[in-house]
């Protein structure tokens, strides 16, 4: 056979690096503060609610494709209880879409959106599956870039060059806030920008909040509040990120009922549904009293304050994120300017592995010194981690 088998759309995009540096971990004995997933569960009786679930004979046969009532209707108690002073609410029966990880709710929504040739906004450094749901509904990515700000250890939006970016051509742009792999939250004032320049342009807007939950200073500000928002943004969710079971890959989107219907067009060829006994799981955790997501985020604002505290000790330099449970780190510091080199000898070198920022982006350049590392781990796993690191510093 002479043409390649895989598909010119997405022969760009090879394995994960994430599959590649966890084998690393595995053959190296190395801790893994590569992909972001907790090493341990979330809480006991959301687990034992799906137990339940699945023997009671709930959910073990196709449930409905927009997911089932209780979840549906869990989910639009969360947005109104959460969001609903600042106007926004949903209704469960038109509004919510339960979908296979935010994962299927990104790509649903592109390939529902999206006409071949339509130019799709992305902030880059941006998440892997972007680039590659973009490719796989025919649209053309357009990177702006998050730019390191070292005099404040922060990330930022260039609003001119978001402005500059849109096209006749721009449908849609896929945001992400707060943000992996930097840790940026945007501003009040960001999203309030944004929010105009849709409006006047006319732009759909997808935004992905898996870490809505993980805000460390201040309160997370959905995009759909914004003024004229509502209608033209696709808000998602994931309860794999919010109560640490990624496993299950349950995860939702919230919108206008013509968005959530062609989303849902798409959805249904995709999976139709999954995750039966979970979503029943799912719809008893998001009504978890706000003790539950308290400790989460404090739990998570410490480990971050550890394991930040550790790279500055151990010589890197460290972007503060404001939100995420990632930190983004310059490796130029510690005397390298390669961050694929860097992260292939950690493991050798300190007995750590981390992903190099660079993956996350088209213009892999702007990435090159950058370095990412998971703080959703144990805290014993971060303190020997940390240990393990002060030595390059000497
Ligand atoms: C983890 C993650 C996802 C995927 O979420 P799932 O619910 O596991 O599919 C999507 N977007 C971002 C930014 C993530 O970090």
């Amino acid at each position: 056979m002479d043409r390649p088998l895989l598909n010119r759309r997405l022969a760009e995009f090879g394995t994960t690096i994430f599959a590649e540096m966890s084998a690393l971990a595995v053959r190296t004995g190395a801790i893994n503060l590569g992909q972001g997933f907790p090493d341990t569960d979330g809480p006991e009786e959301v687990r034992e609610a799906a137990v339940r679930a699945l023997r009671d004979g709930r959910g073990n046969q196709y449930p409905p494709g927009p997911g089932i009532p209780e979840l549906r209707a869990a989910i639009a108690a969360h947005q109104e209880r959460f969001y609903g002073h600042l106007g926004l609410s949903c209704d469960p029966d038109t509004e919510v879409l339960v979908t296979t990880g935010a994962t299927e709710a990104i790509a649903a929504s592109l390939l529902a959106l999206l006409e071949p040739g339509d130019e799709v906004i992305a902030l880059e450094p941006y998440y892997d599956s972007y680039a590659a749901c973009i490719a796989m509904a025919g649209g053309r990515r357009v990177p702006v870039t998050l730019r390191p700000r070292p005099e404040s250890g922060t990330y930022a939006l260039d609003l001119d060059e978001l402005r500059d970016a849109v096209t006749d051509r721009t449908r849609l742009l896929l945001l992400n806030s707060p943000h992996n792999p930097t840790g940026t939250v945007l501003t009040r004032d960001e999203l309030a920008e944004i929010a105009r320049l849709a409006c006047e342009r006319d732009l759909l807007v997808v935004t992905d909040e898996v870490y809505e939950h993980l805000v460390f200073e201040g309160a997370h500000l959905p995009l759909a509040s914004f003024p004229g928002m509502r209608e033209r943004t696709v808000t998602i969710g994931s309860a794999g990120k919010t109560f640490s079971f990624t496993g299950w890959k349950i995860g939702w989107v919230t919108a206008a009922p013509e968005l959530v219907a062609a989303v849902r067009s798409a959805k249904q060829f995709l999976t139709f549904t999954s995750g039966g006994p979970f979503q029943y799981a799912l719809a008893e955790a998001l009504a978890l009293p706000d003790s539950y997501y308290a400790g989460f985020l404090n739990d998570l604002r410490a480990k971050r304050d550890l394991l930040g505290d550790g790279l500055r000790a151990a010589g890197f330099e460290v972007y503060q994120p404001q939100g995420t449970y990632f930190v983004t780190t310059d490796i130029r510091p510690l005397g390298h300017t390669d961050g694929h080199a860097f992260c292939r000898a950690l493991p050798e070198r300190a007995g750590v592995v981390a992903i190099p920022n660079a993956v996350f982006y088209d213009h892999q350049e702007q990435g090159a010194p950058f370095v990412r590392f998971a703080f959703c781990k144990k805290t014993e796993v971060l303190q020997e981690a940390v240990d393990r690191l002060k030595g390059l510093a000497a």
